[in-house]
């Protein structure tokens, strides 16, 4: 599934491709990918033609495209959505469920075989104003203090708040189990029980694996291609992540795989010990 890196690796091609140009048709959306808002498919395609992008913008894990007049065009890849820009005469690949015809002979396309992605248009000033998301991890709002604060009477397990997206907008399995094996945190450690300075360490290593996994335009396994249609690189450099049974990067044990909340876990059971009960 496309986590923040492999999203933004597609909103950066597209925010050098796509501003200040028209669309000139919306054509085979189908309809049961409208799964947000209050628009139908059919009001989506008769507004958007005529219509110049401003701007590609990405809040978590979603993709937004900024019409004038505070109209957004929101795509969520799912599990295996992708967002190509093709020449017109290149032929729809299967499962295709959007295309945006674009001024200069070009097309966007939704592609999405499994078809749990989804797309919404809205009207609001700013992105906040129809989704419902945590901070962007890389942004300024996501700090010690805050995670600290979310972590409060949490019981459940670290690796399951990192996924809730309206904790924090944008991880999702890989790079939750990256950050926590640099942050040498055990995936099943209650929220609550993380000291200040574990938390510290938290926010150091999410910020940095999605660093690494931009740097590398993201990590793909099956489904991932950027907006050009090709692969990333990041699945070269995860420590934890895919692992199972090979050594690990710091000590050389196995990496091992438990299932937290029906998500598979990769971690290090020696570097990522769990927390020693408090000793009064
Ligand atoms: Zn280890």
């Amino acid at each position: 599934m496309p986590e923040l890196p492999e999203v933004e690796t597609i909103r950066a091609y597209l925010q050098a491709f796509l501003p200040g140009r028209q669309v000139m048709a919306v054509r085979h959306l189908d309809p049961r990918m409208v799964k947000m808002g209050s628009w139908d498919s059919t009001m989506i395609g008769a507004y958007l033609p005529g219509l110049v992008v401003q701007s590609m913008e990405r809040r978590g894990k979603y993709l937004l495209i900024r019409f004038p007049e505070q109209a957004w065009l929101a795509v969520h890849l799912g599990m295996s959505g992708r967002l190509v820009i093709a020449n017109r005469d290149q032929a729809w690949k299967n499962h295709t469920h959007m295309v945006l015809e674009i001024a200069g002979g070009e097309e966007m396309r939704l592609i999405d075989p499994r078809r749990f992605g989804r797309l919404g248009m809205f009207k609001a000033e700013r992105p906040e104003d129809f989704l419902q998301l945590g901070p962007e991890p890389l942004g300024r709002h996501f700090t010690s203090s805050y995670l600290s604060y979310r972590l409060q009477k949490r019981s459940t397990a670290i690796k399951s708040l990192l996924l809730d997206q309206a904790l924090l907008a944008g991880l999702g399995n890989i790079y939750v189990d990256e950050a926590l094996f640099k942050a040498r945190i055990h995936p099943l450690t209650p929220g609550q029980d993380l000291p200040v300075d574990a938390v510290a360490r938290l926010v150091r290593a999410i910020r940095l694996v999605l660093r690494e996994g931009i740097r590398h335009r993201g990590t793909s396994f099956s489904d991932y291609v950027d907006a050009l249609g090709h692969p990333g690189e990041n699945q070269d450099y995860l420590s934890v992540y895919g692992r199972f049974g090979q050594p690990c990067v710091r000590c050389g044990n196995p990496i091992q795989r438990i299932v937290i909340h029906q998500r598979t876990s990769h971690f290090c059971q020696r570097c990522q010990l769990p927390l020693e009960p408090w000793e009064d």
